[in-house]
C-alpha cells in the first residue's frame, strides 16, 4: 500500500531516524503547514514514527 508518491530516488535523509533514504518504500511529502518536503524511510513509515518539520516545527504522525 502506498499512501504517498514514491519516486525512484529521494535525496536526503529520513526526518525521523536520520538514515539515508536508500531502500525502496521511502516517501517524501510536503509539510501540511509550510510545504517543506519531509522525507521518511520505509521502516519509519511502517512504524508511523512521528516527524518534526525542520522549517516550522510541526510534529505529525
Ligand atoms: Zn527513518
Ligand atoms: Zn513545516
Amino acid at each position: 500500500m502506498i499512501d504517498a508518491y514514491n519516486p525512484s530516488m529521494i535525496e536526503g535523509r529520513c526526518i525521523s531516524c536520520g538514515q539515508g533514504l536508500v531502500e525502496e518504500g521511502c516517501v517524501a511529502f510536503p509539510c501540511p503547514e509550510c510545504g517543506t518536503i519531509i522525507r521518511r524511510c520505509r521502516s519509519c513509515r511502517e512504524k508511523s514514527a512521528k516527524y518534526e518539520c525542520p522549517e516550522c516545527g510541526l510534529v505529525g504522525p
